[in-house]
């Protein structure tokens, strides 16, 4: 099944029980100042679970498009590097506001997945919560039951607070959910562990696929659980997961939602995929990473050096440099692939061809000056090498590469690669010693004044997550005059 029919069927299929298809909320966040891009299909409905609006319709359906990169769900350093995580990635949902409860939602879900999608009952297992007693709370035994009516029980595992409890914060509605996983492993990997049931995480082809939140509490603001007069249902699957399973593929790379950009990223590149470890991350963090950066410029939200806008920038700087490092990409390319995007995915999402040309635009100019900054930093680079040669030394100094990253966002393991190609090797405990200092000089002027750095708190967390040197450039001119 093609990953557009995919899509289609799961809308068709609650839509034909009286659900609404509404349209995806935007992937960038305007006017909440709690989060910065929506990272859940729930969060276009938080207003309804508060009960400060009310729905037009109490049964929903669609997909949403989210950004894992930042709070709460920070996902970025298992993109590429794992098959199922994405910075960007389609929560497919279902929902109920004060209307079925767990009965439906869970033989829906069912039905969809097994008589609808026809994913074989023997790759699925599930999870209920296992009560906490320190909260007074029960075992989902109501989840349970029916669960137990479609699913051999052995196959139906008790989960813990911290994965089977959702809140929606500090305060406001919470309850217990149940995960549908699939352990898509062959029979030769299930030998391995005498086919033993691994949970999610264990084992990279056992993955969470979908998620049923049940709301029926609301914590108050002393910490305690009232009942909810209404109860909801909140559902979230990952569509490129689903898609993963239904092609029958170990990765949701290998589907043809990341094929025609992994095909284009080949054709450009002059890298094959499934060569070595090292450039099949790079080939997937690109893939992965001009999805997020299309998607956002789409939604309005350009690379800048603040808030969203610095998150993204740093994003496709990220993609930038495993081009640059792993597949010796030292021009723009990345802005081609915006193209076979809007081509694949337009369809779905009108705003990415829409939006095309200043997507093209935007990234090849940032491509263009990142590249230029990573230029420059490898002149510096060569005359420092040189010059602890003719000292005959065989390391950089710590401080020596922290500038490099500091004043010219040259990246640390870049920097370390091409020590190790040139037989150095980098003081990396200087480095880290640099590192720390300047973000203690850097909390402190924070403080009192924020001119040359940006200090980025992710609004949800406050969780520290980066510096920036704004003005390089500046700092280059400086440096050569030394
Ligand atoms: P995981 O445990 O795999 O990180 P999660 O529990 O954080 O997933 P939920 O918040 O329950 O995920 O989101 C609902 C569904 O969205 C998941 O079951 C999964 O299929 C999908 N999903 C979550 N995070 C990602 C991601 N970074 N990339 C792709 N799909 C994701
Ligand atoms: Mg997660
Ligand atoms: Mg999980
Ligand atoms: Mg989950």
């Amino acid at each position: 099944m093609k990953s557009q029919q995919i899509r289609q069927t799961f809308l068709d299929f609650f839509k034909n029980k009286q659900h609404e298809i509404v349209a995806s909320a935007p992937m960038v966040i305007k006017n909440d100042p709690t989060l910065m891009f929506t990272n859940a299909g729930m969060n276009q409905f938080k207003e309804y679970f508060l009960g400060i609006s009310d729905p037009k319709n109490n049964r929903v359906t669609d997909t949403q498009k989210c950004l894992r990169v930042s709070g709460k769900h920070n996902d970025l350093e298992e993109v590429g590097v794992d098959t199922y995580h994405h910075t960007m990635f389609e929560m497919l949902g279902n929902w109920s506001f004060g209307d079925y409860f767990k009965k439906e939602a869970i033989a829906w879900a069912w039905e969809l997945l097994v008589d609808v999608y026809g994913i074989d009952k023997d790759c699925l297992y599930v999870t209920i919560f296992e009560g906490d007693a320190s909260e007074n709370l029960e075992r989902d035994t109501e989840a349970y039951d029916f669960w137990a009516e479609l699913i051999d029980k052995d196959r139906i595992l008790n989960g813990n607070k911290k994965d089977n409890f959702w809140e929606m914060g500090d305060q406001g509605p919470c309850g217990p959910c149940s995960e549908i996983h699939v352990d898509i492993r062959s029979d030769a990997e299930k030998a391995k562990v005498d086919g033993a049931t691994l949970v999610n995480a264990d084992h990279p082809q056992v993955v969470e696929i979908w998620n049923l939140v049940f709301m029926q509490y609301n914590r108050m603001a002393d910490g305690s659980l009232k009942n909810l007069p209404a109860q909801h249902v909140d559902t979230g699957m990952g569509f490129e997961r689903l898609a993963m399973v239904l092609q029958n593929k170990q990765s949701n790379y290998d589907t043809d939602v990341f094929q025609p950009l992994i095909n284009e990223i080949e054709t450009i590149t002059g890298h094959s995929y499934g060569k070595t470890e090292q450039e099949d991350i790079a080939i997937r963090v690109i893939a992965d990473h001009v999805r997020a950066v299309s998607f956002s410029i789409a939604d309005g939200q350009l690379p800048s050096n603040t808030g969203a806008g610095y998150v993204i920038r740093r994003i496709l700087r990220r993609a930038i440099r495993y081009g640059f490092t792993y597949l010796d990409k030292k021009e723009p390319f990345i802005f081609k692939l915006a193209t076979t995007l809007a081509h694949q995915m337009g369809d779905a999402f009108p705003e990415l061809k829409a939006q095309q040309d200043l997507i093209i635009n935007v990234i090849k100019e940032e491509e263009q000056s990142f590249l230029r900054t990573l230029d420059q930093g490898l002149i510096l680079l060569d005359s420092m090498i040189a010059s602890a040669k003719a000292n005959s030394q065989n390391a950089i100094e710590g401080s020596k590469a922290f500038e490099l990253y500091d004043t010219f966002g040259f990246p640390i393991d870049l920097t370390a690669l091409i020590l190790r190609e040139k037989g150095m090797e980098l003081d990396e405990k200087g480095f880290d010693k640099a590192m720390q200092e300047q973000k203690d000089r850097s909390r402190a002027a924070s403080a009192t004044s924020a001119t040359d750095w940006t200090e980025l708190r992710s609004d949800d967390t406050q969780e520290f997550i980066g510096y920036d040197r704004l003005e390089a450039d500046v700092f280059i001119s400086k440096y050569r005059k030394v």
